[in-house]
């Protein structure tokens, strides 16, 4: 079958074996991105066998059947159901990731709204600066509060002066650092107060989304709430070994921008053509292994461990604090050997432990003991030659 393909070298297999270990320990030891690693799809594993493609619309027929739509819509259908959308009034799909989910949030937005302008708040993950310049939409940032919720009063204040373009409003539902979660009846409220009409909310909500319907007290966010579009992450908190993501929206949404197209036979509603279809299959494996009851049990043991951090730290005198219901430990910046074997994301000042649902109170106690036990390094002696 295979034509004039060789065996691996003895080296390159070596190089395998190496680069596996060096996987396993990476994995092993992060503390410091929302990716959950307790998966097992070895029960997909017969699917690496097939050249899987979800090219068009999940929602269409195609021409090309090599594909796993079903999955798609189901995994699509969970989500929009969970994010409490109009039964009728639903469509999405599955992406690569957050950051395409929020480029084609922002997309139908401009589509639905050419002269609009975008607000965002400084605390925005990055991927929205870059999809809005793609875009080329006019924007707006406003400050963000210190727990890293966006500023109310800024936004209200900013849209008063733009009141007559329509507003394309980007909150985020679980900010990168901090975990914060813009309200998004509040943002809609201020909108109605300054009748501002014509306007559309786009809710990041890729880390903290897929959790959201179960936190107490709950933070405004889903389709009922007031959010035209959500992108969730699906590498995160369900975890994946493929980075994925779903954007759900409302089908009219959608309808304004689909083409046809003959050559796949179906409509063109997508960013890219061809699509990974596998990761479809493994969103679609975890949901129907959890369903909302275990999504709803890893969240909970999430936040005891985030809970037991955040005591843990405060304990050895850190001041670590955490947003309500939110999985992410704010802590000040570490030294730099703990930030390298906890693999810990910085900025600035500020660092953070993501409890995602596989991290276990034995790795907190390890890391509490790095921290309590290091060097700190010292401060630099300037000395002025005068
Ligand atoms: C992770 C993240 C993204 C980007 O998602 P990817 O899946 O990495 O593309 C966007 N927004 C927020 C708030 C995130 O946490």
């Amino acid at each position: 079958m295979a034509i004039n393909k060789r065996n691996l070298s003895v080296e390159d297999k070596q190089r395998l074996d190496s680069l596996k270990n060096n996987l396993e320990q990476a994995r092993d030891s992060f503390l410091g991105y929302p990716v959950s690693k307790d998966f097992d799809y070895s029960e997909l594993t017969p699917f690496l066998q097939f050249p899987i493609n979800n090219l068009g619309d999940p929602f269409e027929d195609g021409t090309w059947k090599v594909q796993t739509h079903a999955m798609e819509k189901e995994v699509v259908s969970f989500f929009a159901k969970l994010f409490r959308a109009q039964p009728k009034d639903f469509w999405g799909y599955v992406t690569n990731g957050g950051s395409e989910s929020n480029l084609y949030g922002l997309y139908l937005a401009r589509e639905i709204y050419p002269k609009g302008m975008v607000y965002y708040s400084e605390s925005t993950h990055y991927s929205v600066r870059k999809n809005i310049h793609l875009l080329n939409i006019p924007s707006i940032v406003i400050r963000s509060q210190e727990n890293g919720e966006i500023d109310y009063e800024d936004f209200e204040n900013t849209l008063r002066m733009n009141r007559h373009k329509p507003a394309i409003v980007l909150t985020t539902f679980g900010t990168t650092m901090k975990e914060a979660k813009d309200d998004v009846s509040r943002i809609k409220t201020i909108m109605r107060n300054l009748a501002v009409q014509d306007h559309y909310i786009h809710c990041d909500a890729a880390l903290s989304g897929t959790y959201g319907a179960f936190m107490e007290p709950r933070v405004p966010f889903d389709f009922k709430d007031g959010a035209d579009s959500i992108s969730i992450s699906g590498h995160k908190f369900v975890g994946s070994p493929i980075p994925c993501g779903v954007i759900i929206t409302k089908r009219g949404n959608r309808d304004r921008i689909s083409k046809s197209i003959s050559y796949i036979g179906s409509l063109d509603t997508t960013i890219t053509g061809s699509r990974n279809g596998h990761s479809p299959l493994f969103l679609w494996y975890a949901l129907k292994q959890l369903g909302v009851e275990g999504l709803k049990a890893r969240y909970l043991h999430g936040l005891e461990v985030a809970e037991y951090c955040k005591a843990k730290l405060n304990e050895i005198g850190v001041e670590a604090w955490s947003n309500p219901g939110s999985l992410t430990v704010v802590i000040p910046s570490t030294p730099e050997q703990v930030k390298q074997k906890w693999q810990l994301a910085t900025e600035g000042e500020t660092s953070h432990i993501i409890c995602m649902p596989n991290v276990t109170k034995e790795q907190i106690d390890e890391f509490v003991y790095d921290l309590e036990t290091c060097e700190q390094p010292q401060e630099e002696d300037f000395e002025f030659e005068i």
